[in-house]
């Protein structure tokens, strides 16, 4: 259940509403929501003469929510949300391509995933820092100097970029490198307590979905950043664990479809983790855009052979370029663009 309450509500009306819900033995979880004040009360049910004396104190209206997750579901919201990360919109009509490599390598990479996502009509860059590898004599990522390296290279040609964090200890090296949006990856969906300290501050979050998580899992973890007063949440589907080995993971489109109808945060679709090989990347992004997704991230590499990691799936600058007018195309055949 949430209380939303009226614009006109008072400082003083808020304490005496707040004051009321907790005599009503709720848990009030008081949350400002696009600049409107509101409490959200979790599965507490509140009859008629409950809801009529806090319409009294100031309450505008009183949602009743029969899923778990609350603030990011429509029922609350039924508009999109459109997060904006330093200009590129995500949730509306254009949809945007992320591009960049798996990890921050050098500053000649850089430079060369810049310019050819500017040549392509790429409109951000990825690029991993801090990486989450499955060996830990892997290559790590170059920490706060990928910091340093991803941002210097696309901030001064008017790129934003996105970054994967891994422990909360790594904000202040993203906020001093001005990182415009950070990934939460699919191993740290369900770090709770990482999601509630990013739910504290209003930096976008691409929340991409656990390898085995449901629906509702995922959505539940978009509601723990979204409490914290977030709204900028893009959720990222990337393929999910199945039984089949031919790929590296499923492509979920049933689940962007649901996951859209069920919540008002952009979904964007990652197809390069989802099949795990380049080939398979081109279809994937064009099947993301077909079924309705927000955005692409993908993976891209000057020269994918020699990628420090996931160099199966990395698609090259020229194959990036041919590929952004044929999701034009699907896009425009749904009545969207991509934003160039
Ligand atoms: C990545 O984007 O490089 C990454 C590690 O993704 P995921 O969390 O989806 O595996
Ligand atoms: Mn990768």
């Amino acid at each position: 259940m949430i209380v939303t309450t009226q614009a006109t509500i008072t400082s003083e009306q808020s304490v005496l509403l707040q004051a009321h819900l907790e005599r009503l033995g709720t848990n009030a979880l008081p949350l400002e929501w696009n600049g409107a004040q509101n409490y959200v009360l979790g599965d507490t049910a509140l009859d008629e003469h409950d809801i009529h004396a806090l319409t009294a104190l100031g309450a505008d209206r009183v949602i009743s929510l029969k899923q778990q997750y609350q603030v990011v579901s429509r029922a609350f919201q039924p508009a999109n949300t459109i997060v904006n990360v330093s200009g590129v919109t995500f949730g509306g009509e254009q949809v945007p391509v992320i591009v960049g490599p798996c990890s921050v390598e050098t500053e000649d990479q850089m430079a060369a995933v810049v310019a050819g996502a500017r040549r392509a009509g790429c409109t951000m860059i990825r690029g991993g820092a801090y990486k989450p590898r499955t060996s830990p004599y892997a290559f790590q990522g170059h920490g706060e100097l990928g910091l340093e390296l991803l941002c210097d290279a696309a901030h001064p040609k008017g790129l934003p970029v996105v970054t994967e964090i891994m422990d909360i200890r790594e904000l202040d090296a993203f906020m001093k490198h001005n990182v415009d949006a950070i990934q939460v990856g699919t191993r740290n969906m369900q770090n709770f307590s990482l999601l509630k300290e990013l739910g504290a501050t209003r930096i976008p979050i691409i929340l991409k979905r656990g390898m085995s998580a449901t629906l509702s899992e995922w959505l539940m973890a978009a509601e723990y950043i979204a409490s914290g007063g977030n709204s900028q949440i893009i959720l990222c589907e990337r393929g999910i664990r199945t039984f089949e080995t031919a790929y590296r993971n499923v492509l979920d489109v049933t689940g962007v479809i649901v996951a859209k109808k069920e919540t008002h945060l952009p979904v964007i679709v990652d197809p390069s983790h989802a099949g795990g090989k380049a080939w398979m990347v081109a279809a994937l992004a064009k099947a993301a855009i077909a079924v309705g997704a927000d955005g692409l991230l993908v993976e891209m590499h000057p020269n994918p052979k020699e990628s420090w990691c996931d160099a199966d799936q990395a698609l090259s600058i020229e194959e990036i370029e041919d590929l952004v007018p044929q999701l034009d195309a699907v896009a425009q055949a749904v009545g969207r663009s991509i934003l160039a």
